[in-house]
């Protein structure tokens, strides 16, 4: 079974891509839940968190980074915004390769859905 985010990753797979380098591609989330929405994706395949190892400590870092960076340029940062990475199907994943999501532009409910 292919993964689309790998896909994505590898430009096999169309996306709104809006930061990218060498560990890392971001893009708009296809299914927007708020007016910002997007994900921040390793380019390493890793189905969820639970198989994330030592060697990924920087890596998961680096995701961070990116994610504030997105939020700085997006504008949201100083307003406030939510990152998010569901972890198997009862918390919501949908997509076994690991993503930051984004989200910001409108007022967040605590605690979520
Ligand atoms: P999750 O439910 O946490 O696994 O999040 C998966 C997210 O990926 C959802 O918000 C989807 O809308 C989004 N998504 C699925 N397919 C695509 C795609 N081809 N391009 C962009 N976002 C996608
Ligand atoms: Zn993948």
């Amino acid at each position: 079974m292919g993964c689309i985010f790998c896909e994505i990753a590898e430009k096999k797979r169309q996306a709104r891509i809006i930061y990218e380098d060498d560990l890392t591609v971001a893009f708009e989330d296809i299914n927007p839940q708020a007016p910002v929405h997007a994900l921040v994706v390793p380019k390493k395949h890793i189905s969820t968190s639970l198989e994330l190892t030592d060697e990924d400590n920087a890596l998961i870092g680096h995701i961070f980074q990116v994610a504030n960076r997105i939020a700085r340029t997006k504008g949201i940062a100083e307003r406030g915004f939510r990152l998010v990475m569901n972890c198997n199907p009862e918390a919501g994943q949908t997509v076994f390769h690991i993503h930051l999501h984004i989200l910001g532009g409108r007022f967040m409910q605590w605690p979520p859905g």
